[in-house]
């Protein structure tokens, strides 16, 4: 299973590209087993003008349970992370969203996920949108959420 690797913003030329290190993280927590569990955690990238390269997608850790839901996760390993990052690179990676898996070929967000993500993208001091992605079997969901509760569901490819 190989994941696209880059993703464009429908109407616009900004593109998300995924470094290997996510994508390889991605490939070893796709849940296609009967009782596989949901896997996140947080996404950590570069801003490159109005682009985003993500560099980093945090495993889950020993700490945290393997959640059945994501608000059930618990996030201060991944944002203790996140704050190492930022200061190790002197501000040039950064905390830019979330991921977390799917027992679905082609995933969608559940309600759940959309009224979690626009908590964490109003939370955002940065006041980027959230970059949230789903991991399923077959491909992957990957859509900016906005503080407002505006979604930008990427696309993948570059056209
Ligand atoms: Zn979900």
């Amino acid at each position: 299973m190989q994941f696209m690797n880059t993703w464009k913003v429908p109407g616009g030329d900004q593109l998300v590209y995924l470094q290997q290190q996510p994508l390889e993280v991605f490939g070893r927590y796709i849940q296609d087993g009967t009782d596989s569990k949901e896997a996140g955690g947080i996404l950590l990238g570069h801003v490159r003008g109005e682009h985003l390269e993500i560099i980093e997608a945090t495993e889950p850790s020993t700490m945290d349970r393997r959640f059945r839901y994501l608000f059930e996760r618990m996030t201060f390993f991944h944002h203790r992370l996140a704050m190492k990052r930022w200061s190790d690179s002197h501000g040039l990676i950064r905390y830019v969203g979330e991921w977390h898996t799917h027992p679905q070929d082609y995933p969608t967000p559940s309600s759940t996920d959309l009224h979690e993500w626009q908590i964490l993208a109003a939370d955002r001091r940065d006041e980027r949108p959230l970059l949230a992605l789903i991991v399923g079997c077959q491909s992957l969901h990957v859509e900016y959420m906005h503080c407002t509760g505006k979604r930008q569901v990427l696309k993948h490819g570059v056209e």
